[in-house]
């Protein structure tokens, strides 16, 4: 009962009007208000004392209760389904200044009481789209990736996934699998003909095929989720050996948007830097040292959280030293699962013969996107001598291929289905070739793996899930 009835609040919440202001704050040209609602006609009616014309843009002066201008501005009206949300949409642009744009919405707002208009939830304009069809979840998605996306490529790529083509992917794949799995659980109906339905159908190569495209899909996410999440690499090694030099230097041009993560100055420990479009998190462990300072053991603690999370460790050294007990102690006090890159810098300070030592053993020394080898690399990072080498290694132990870039972007949450997918096919063929062939178990697992697809889409997620993933938008998206 408990459920049902809030089953029941959360419908006719969602049936609400909402409003929210959907530019950022601060001051701007402009600045955008969003309504959306199943029927805005009157609202827009008692707002502007006029009907409004859908998808033309009306300059209008916005008015308060008392007839006095607050701002004047386009405002444009979208009969549903024809909007972003598939409800009614009215978008008031006027100018962009934080006192302006809270007037216009206050009064809105009143305006709007007796409609039941209230504040949008985070996400909830995407979240309307996304329950009234106009967007899958992988879409969906796809809009706050595009709005956080940091480089070029992630917003190239983010645009590919809200426009469809991962979905439409998934789509193709789901649709081979429910084909094959129709086909078996016909067969299920007449036992006598089980034995040579694989043959009859060629199921084998069938599932083989879609095994394959499977798989190349979820190799093209895995380079869409490097793109999104970037790479955690951390900088290691004893004080002077050239760390805060190797970050800019390989920060490079890129420095101007360099994004230390907010806090005290002392866990400014994190910094963003692009390669290829790919955003490395570098951390700089500089301040790991045994303190008694609350603050800065705070720093330190958090320096330590992100290092348990780092995909790969550079641990620099001075080229003209001999690796000694502190290099050592370091490298005994990172996590062993971690793939270490030993890095040598300085070596502008080598003699001719010595450096083109290290510069041979670079290209020499394995490009393959190994993870428990470490590798060792001769720079200098005042010169910029073996910085390209070192950003291909980087970008190798991704598992970054820059040739097979990946079309879309994609989450943790698609690879995780994709991997689940690919096991359960693999449980399909391992039932399909067996001598006592068990097409019911073969068509149980196709149905799983299907599933699993459907959740990348939305068509099968938790309403729990949902929450989580629509939360995480600004508001007014
Ligand atoms: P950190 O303490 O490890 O962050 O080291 P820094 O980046 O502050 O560098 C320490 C000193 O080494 C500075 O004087 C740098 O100019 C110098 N240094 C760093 N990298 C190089 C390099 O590749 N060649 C040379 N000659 N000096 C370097």
């Amino acid at each position: 009962m408990q459920h049902l009835f809030s089953a029941f609040a959360m419908t006719l919440r969602s049936h609400e009007p909402i409003i929210a202001i959907a530019t950022a704050p601060g001051r701007g040209g402009i600045g955008v208000i969003r309504i959306s609602g199943n029927n805005l006609e009157p609202l827009a009616a008692k707002l502007f004392a006029t009907s409004l014309t859908p998808r033309h843009a009306h300059y209008l002066p916005f008015n308060d209760q008392a007839g006095d201008a607050i701002d004047a501005g386009i405002a444009l009206f979208f009969k549903g389904p024809h909007s972003y949300t598939g409800e009614d949409v009215l978008e008031l642009q006027g100018h962009g200044g934080p006192a302006v744009l809270r007037r216009v919405l206050d009064h809105c707002l009143e305006s709007g009481k007796e409609y039941g208009l209230r504040h949008a939830e985070p996400g909830e304009f995407t979240h309307r789209a996304f329950l009234n069809e106009r967007l899958d979840l992988a879409q969906a998605e796809a809009v706050a990736d595009l709005i956080e996306a940091s480089s070029e490529a992630a917003a190239r790529s983010a645009m590919a996934s809200l426009s469809g083509a991962f979905s439409a992917h998934v789509n193709t794949l789901s649709e081979r699998i429910v084909r094959l799995r129709m086909l078996v659980e016909a067969t299920l109906d007449f036992p006598e003909e089980e034995i040579d339905f694989l043959e009859k159908y060629q199921a084998h190569s069938a599932l083989k095929a879609i095994q394959h495209d499977l798989a190349a899909l979820t190799a093209q996410a895995r380079q869409g989720m490097i793109l999104r999440e970037g790479l955690h690499v951390v900088l290691a090694g004893q004080p002077n050996v050239g760390k805060s030099s190797l970050l800019n230097a390989l920060a490079g041009d890129d420095i101007a948007i360099v994004t230390p993560i907010a806090g005290t100055t002392r866990d400014k420990v994190i910094q963003q830097i692009h390669v290829q479009g790919v955003p490395l998190h570098i951390v700089d462990t500089a301040g790991l040292r045994e303190t008694e300072d609350t603050v800065e053991s705070i720093g330190i603690a958090r320096t330590w959280a992100e290092i348990e999370k780092a995909n790969v460790i550079i641990h620099l050294q001075d080229a003209r030293a001999q690796t000694d007990e502190l290099d050592t102690a370091i490298t005994q006090r990172l996590p062993a699962r971690t793939p270490v890159l030993k890095v040598f810098n300085k070596i502008d300070l080598l003699n001719e013969t010595e450096q083109e030592e290290f510069l041979s053993s670079n290209i020499n020394n394995g490009s393959a996107a190994s993870t428990s080898v470490a590798l060792a690399l001769g720079i200098s990072a005042k010169t910029g001598k073996g910085l390209d080498s070192l950003r291909q290694k980087l970008l190798d132990i991704a598992g970054w291929s820059p040739s097979n870039e990946s079309p879309w972007l994609a989450r943790e949450r698609h690879l995780l289905a994709l991997n689940d997918a690919n096991e359960h096919l693999a449980l399909a063929a391992e039932h399909a070739s067996q001598n006592d062939r068990v097409l019911d178990l073969f068509a149980e697992e196709l149905r799983l793996a299907h599933d699993d697809l459907s959740a990348i889409t939305g068509q099968f997620t938790s309403d729990d899930l949902l929450g989580e993933i629509f939360s995480s938008f600004c508001i007014g998206k």
